[in-house]
């Protein structure tokens, strides 16, 4: 019998949200969608054009540059002006959390990631799931790499070490791990609490017996952003579902409680 969802209470991220000002994130997801189809309309989705994206959204002050002159035969300057405005109520506490970020914490391209670079980062998410899905879905072999931020923190969590990571035991019918965890094994992808576990061993081995193999992730946008990425460098299909906010030690210097849209996730798998 199906699960039903947890409860989903907007979470507050330390720089970006996906519920906005609303208490949904379904109007994330459709804007992302819409966005993605404008996009896609003029300019053909292939890796190559995503990995244009990748290297524009290096440049921090170049975006600036670019969305004060709005030069409209910039494809990519274009493109940056269409989705930095309706993006925009999801990064609202970027700016105040650079003006804070010590100089010392600025290394750390998460930490240190500019408000334009977080809607290109959605955008690419978005395209790269597009460019993907039917090649991770076809794969002999799937896993799912979830972050242990998204736990339930008010149980001690029970998840341990089998094969490749951790997995998660089914402790709290509150927690999100648990739930995503259920709705990857009904769709044939093993889930895994990604604590250190070797992928690039792993899918080196799974095609070592000539076996297609695909991943999914789950982080935050940056880190997924950088995962994804990482696939797509070593010709893995990738398909990712950001988490609802930055919530975990890294960006609070404590956890505080995360989630994913499951509807989301539920769609990405039913996609033919
Ligand atoms: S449900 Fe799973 S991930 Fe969540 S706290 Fe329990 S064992 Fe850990």
């Amino acid at each position: 019998m199906k699960q039903p969802h947890p409860e989903y209470p907007p979470v507050n991220g330390k720089t970006y949200s996906l519920f906005g000002n609303s208490d949904s994130t379904s109007g994330y997801y459709e804007t992302i969608r819409k966005l993605a189809d404008e996009v896609i309309n003029n300019n053909p989705l292939t890796t190559g054009f995503i990995e244009e994206i990748r290297i524009f959204s290096r440049g921090k002050r170049n975006l600036r540059r670019c969305l004060k002159n709005n030069d409209p035969g910039n494809r990519m300057s274009a493109i940056l002006s269409l989705i930095d405005p309706q993006l925009r109520k999801y990064t609202e506490k970027v700016d105040e959390h650079l003006r804070k970020l010590p100089i010392t914490k600025f290394w750390d391209f998460r930490l240190s990631t500019t408000r334009e670079q977080y809607h290109l980062y959605m955008l690419e998410i978005e395209l790269t799931n597009r460019l993907y899905a039917s090649e991770f879905l076809k794969a002999d072999r799937k896993i799912a790499l979830m972050p242990y931020c998204l736990q339930d923190f008010s149980v001690s969590c029970k998840a341990g070490k089998n094969g490749f990571d951790y997995q998660c035991k089914h402790c709290s019918k509150i927690c999100y791990q648990n739930h995503a965890s259920m709705i990857l094994e009904e769709n044939n992808i093993e889930p895994y609490i990604w604590m250190g576990g070797d992928m690039k061993q792993l899918a080196k081995y799974t095609l070592h017996e000539k076996r297609t193999f695909g991943v999914l992730g789950i982080a935050c946008v940056p880190e997924l952003t950088n995962g994804m990425r990482t696939c797509r460098k070593n010709h893995i299909p990738v398909v990712g579902i950001p988490l609802n906010g930055n919530c975990c030690i890294r960006w609070h210097e404590e956890f505080f409680p995360n989630s994913i849209d499951l509807e989301e996730l539920e769609r990405m798998l039913k996609q033919e």
